[in-house]
């Protein structure tokens, strides 16, 4: 998880799906944008351009599933 409870991770989750400005829960410094900008081939996948971090949504959904 990125976040520090299910209730915020879950609205993390949906944040990225409908494609709203998410800033960074790791380090705060950016905004998410697209893994694969240029692809343009999914939007399930996010990237921090400060720190680096990579959010893919379809990972986070099962970790919260489990
Ligand atoms: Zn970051």
């Amino acid at each position: 998880m990125y976040t520090n409870s299910i209730e915020e991770e879950k609205k993390l989750l949906k944040r990225l799906w409908t494609e709203q400005p998410v800033q960074c829960p790791r380090c705060g410094k950016a905004q998410l944008e697209f893994l694969h900008k240029k692809a343009k081939k999914s939007n399930c996948d996010w990237k921090c351009p400060a720190c680096g971090e990579v959010y893919r949504t379809i990972r986070m959904l099962k970790e919260l599933q489990e």
